[in-house]
């Protein structure tokens, strides 16, 4: 979820209601780390069992149920919308993104050009929305393959991170597969740039994932992280950074009728004068980490870990789709 209005993009921003439940079950950062995979290994892995979230679809405000399922070998991250009887399934790929304006939307085809409906468009096409943080989770986790099933049009945000679905996976565990992941390499650097944003990735030995940020807003900033797979936990790190968004843009939103249920509990909400609305914050730097939750949970599309070390800078779901099927056409 990108709370945060880039202005280069037009984006706008939206809140949602916190979950209702699966929250405050208690895992540990250790817990989780030994329930879940190497995220860089060299099979496939999917769940062990079954696990449900559930929370406030942002746009209806109805609830939103979200079950992840294991899946065979090779078939990816797919979600499918039990709700509508025709729905064929998405697989979460590059090419099945249909929006990237506030959160990143998938689509499995018809839907065409970017245009977004109410999630139902017919013929059995159908999309589902604000998927980066549940695929972040997934391919930090390990999680090659799951059926995700979902009875409304997008994911719910939950607490604004991805910590809620890491919990998840780690009370469930994981089931290794056999088969081989398919490497994602590259001989040269790749990159798409917009204005003064980019992503770039140079190939490299082991993935790394880099981000920067610059607001104009004192509690914001000059920010930077830096992520490596293969020696930091993604729980530990990454996972629980939470959306972030300006107060002022959250008024003229509602004055525009676009919030329905805005809530302190699913974002960091930052006043230009006065600073953070709902302190503490969970790291120093949470707005970048968040960022990088973001990425990662948008180059997740291209099928796990990018070899390579991605850099982005004030960049936004736009840019990291449009690297992603740039990496894709390579
Ligand atoms: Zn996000």
């Amino acid at each position: 979820m990108e709370l945060m209005t880039m202005a280069m993009d037009g984006f706008t921003l939206v809140l949602a209601n916190a979950s209702n439940s699966a929250q405050g079950k208690g895992v540990s950062a250790n817990a989780i780390a030994a329930n879940i995979a190497d995220p860089i290994a060299n099979t496939q892995n999917t769940v062990a069992a079954s696990f449900t979230q559930v929370g406030v679809g942002l746009h209806s405000g109805a609830t939103v149920r979200v079950t992840v399922l294991p899946a065979a070998e090779h078939t990816g991250r797919v979600f499918v919308r039990t709700d509508q009887a025709d729905a064929t399934p998405i697989p979460a790929t590059a090419s099945s993104v249909v929006s990237t304006q506030m959160s990143t939307e998938l689509g499995n085809g018809a839907v065409g050009n970017g245009a977004v409906g109410n999630g139902a468009v017919g013929n059995g096409a159908v999309t589902v929305r604000t998927v980066e943080h549940l695929l972040a989770a997934l391919v930090a986790a390990g999680v090659d393959n799951a059926r995700i099933e979902i009875d409304g049009p997008e994911v719910p945000l939950l607490d604004g991170s991805a910590q809620l679905w890491m919990e998840a996976i780690a009370q469930v565990g994981l089931q290794a597969q056999s088969a081989p992941r398919s490497s994602l390499t590259l001989t040269t650097p790749l990159w798409v740039q917009r204005e003064d944003a980019f992503v770039v990735a140079f190939p490299a030995a082991e993935p790394r994932f880099t981000y920067g940020i610059d607001f104009p807003v004192a509690a914001i900033g000059k920010q930077w992280h830096s992520w490596c797979p293969s020696t930091e936990s993604f729980s530990d790190t990454v996972a629980s950074a939470r959306t972030f968004t300006l107060a002022h843009h959250i008024e003229q939103l509602r004055q525009q009728g676009l919030i329905k249920g805005g809530s302190l509990d699913n974002a960091l909400v930052c006043d230009a004068q006065t600073g953070w609305l709902n302190p503490p914050l969970r790291f120093p730097n949470e707005p970048v980490r968040h960022k990088l939750l973001d990425l990662i949970g948008d180059l997740s599309l291209l099928g796990g870990f990018p070899q390579a070390h991605v850099v982005a800078y004030k960049a936004s779901h736009t840019l990291h789709t449009e690297f992603a099927r740039r990496w894709q056409e390579t």
